[in-house]
C-alpha cells in the first residue's frame, strides 16, 4: 500500500506519457528531454573523473571544484559574489534541491504559495513537508497572475513562495514588474522566495531576472538550478541550491539524509560545463529559438491556437479547434490515432480547471522529429 502522503499523486504524468508513447510508437513531444546527447567536452570531463579521480563518496555538500564553478558562473550572471563553502549545496538534480528545501524549511501547517500551472514536484514536496499550499493562477493566454490574488495568498503563516522562471509549462519569463511585486510581498510578510531556474539560459528576447539580485532579496532567496536543461544532460541529475548561510543550513540538514551526496563524475563534468565559453549559452538560445518558431508556426498551420513562449522549451497550445474533448481525451487521441505524444496540462492545475483546453508540446527535439510530428498532426 502506498502511504497516504503519496497515494493522492499517483504515477507522474511524465512516466505515464513516456510509457504510452513507447507502447504506441508515438513521436514523443511529452517529457522534456532533448533528443540529442550533451556536449562532448562535458561528457569527457566526467569520463576523465571516473578514470583519474576518486570514485568514493564525495563531500556531502559538493566537490569544491563544482562549488567554485557554480559561484563563478553565478557572479557572472547575477553580479553577486557568494561563498562556495557555506552558500552552495550540490544536490541530485533540482528535484532533490526542491525536496531538501521543503523538508528543511517548512513545518507542518506552514503555508507555501505556488503558481499554477505548477511543476509536479512542488505540490508533492509540500505534501511531504506537511505544508498547506495556496495556489495563484497564471491566466492564459498570456499567463500573467492577478495582483489581488497574489496579495491575498500571503499571510502570517506563509513560509515560502516558489517562483519558477522561465516557467514550465507556460514558457512565461516573469518581467521586472512581476518580480518586484513578488519580492515586495516577500519582504512585507517575511517570506522566503525559492526560485527554480532550471531553464535560466533558455529565453527568447527576454531578460531572465534573478530574484536573489533584487534589492533586499539575497537574504531571503534560495536559488535552485541544475545542469540538465542547459547542457542537454537531463539524466545527470546534478543540481544545486544557492542561499545565504542561514537558509543553506536547513537545506543541508535535509540533504545530508536524503541523498547525502551526488555522483562524483557528474560533479566533475558539471564543473567543466559551467566553465563553458559564453558562446555556448548564446548558441543554446539561438538553437531553441529556431525550434520554438518551427513548432509554433507548425502548430498554428495544422489548426491549433498557440502563443510563442518567452522561455523554456514547451508550447502550451489550445486544442479546442479540434473539438476532441478534454486535454486528457485529446492526448489519448493524439497518441493512439495520430502517433504523437504530449502532456495533458490539467495535471498541473489544482485550484482551477484552466488546463483542460490546453496541451503541452516539448520542442527539445531535432528538427526532423518536430517536422514529422507536425506532418502527423496535419491528420487531426
Ligand atoms: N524544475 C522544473 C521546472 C523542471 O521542469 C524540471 C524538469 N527537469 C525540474 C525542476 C527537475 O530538474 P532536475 O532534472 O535537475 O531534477
Ligand atoms: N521536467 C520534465 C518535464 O517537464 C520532466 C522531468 C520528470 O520526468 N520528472 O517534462
Amino acid at each position: 500500500m502506498v502511504s497516504d502522503r503519496f497515494a493522492p499523486f499517483g504515477a507522474t504524468i511524465f512516466t505515464t506519457i513516456t510509457a504510452l508513447a513507447r507502447e504506441h510508437q508515438a513521436i514523443d513531444l511529452g517529457q522534456g528531454y532533448p533528443s540529442w546527447e550533451g556536449p562532448d567536452f562535458v561528457k569527457q570531463a566526467a569520463m576523465n573523473a571516473i578514470a583519474v579521480e576518486s570514485n568514493q563518496y564525495p563531500p556531502s555538500m559538493g566537490i569544491p571544484v563544482l562549488q567554485e564553478a557554480i559561484c563563478d558562473r553565478f557572479l557572472q550572471v547575477s553580479g553577486l559574489q557568494i561563498d562556495p563553502i557555506v552558500e552552495v549545496t550540490v544536490t541530485s538534480g533540482c528535484t532533490e534541491a526542491l525536496a531538501a528545501t521543503f523538508l528543511g524549511l517548512v513545518n507542518p501547517g506552514d503555508e507555501v504559495i505556488l503558481f499554477e500551472p505548477t511543476y509536479d514536484a512542488y505540490p508533492v514536496g509540500c505534501a511531504m513537508a506537511g505544508a498547506t499550499v495556496r495556489y495563484v493562477t497564471l491566466h492564459g493566454p498570456d499567463f500573467r497572475f492577478d495582483e489581488a490574488q497574489l496579495r491575498a495568498a500571503f499571510g502570517s503563516r506563509t513560509r515560502l513562495i516558489v517562483v519558477n522562471t522561465p516557467h514550465n509549462p507556460t514558457g512565461r519569463v516573469f518581467d521586472a514588474g512581476e518580480m518586484a511585486l513578488i519580492s515586495e510581498l516577500c519582504r512585507e510578510y517575511d517570506v522566503v522566495a525559492v526560485t527554480d531556474e532550471v531553464y535560466e539560459y533558455i529565453t527568447y528576447g527576454r531578460d531572465h531576472i534573478r530574484m536573489a539580485a533584487l534589492p533586499g532579496m539575497w537574504e531571503r532567496t534560495i536559488t535552485l538550478s541544475s545542469i540538465g536543461k542547459t547542457f542537454s544532460l537531463t539524466g545527470w541529475k546534478t543540481g544545486w541550491a544557492i542561499a545565504p548561510a542561514h537558509l543553506t543550513q536547513p537545506i543541508r540538514a535535509a540533504h545530508q539524509y536524503l541523498t547525502f551526496t551526488t555522483p562524483n563524475p557528474m560533479q566533475y563534468g558539471s564543473a567543466a560545463a559551467l566553465r563553458a565559453p559564453e558562446a555556448y549559452f548564446t548558441e543554446l538560445r539561438a538553437m531553441y529559438l529556431s525550434k520554438r518558431d518551427l513548432l509554433v508556426d507548425g502548430l498554428r498551420s495544422v489548426g491549433f491556437t498557440a502563443e510563442a513562449p518567452e522561455g523554456a522549451y514547451y508550447v502550451l497550445a489550445d486544442h479546442r479547434p479540434f473539438g476532441l474533448g478534454t486535454d486528457v481525451e485529446f492526448v489519448q487521441h493524439l497518441i493512439t490515432e495520430i502517433g504523437v505524444a504530449a502532456i495533458p496540462p490539467s495535471v498541473f492545475y489544482h485550484g482551477s480547471d484552466e488546463g483542460t483546453h490546453l496541451v503541452r508540446f516539448a520542442f527539445c527535439k531535432d528538427e526532423g522529429t518536430l517536422e514529422q510530428a507536425l506532418e502527423r498532426m496535419s491528420g487531426l
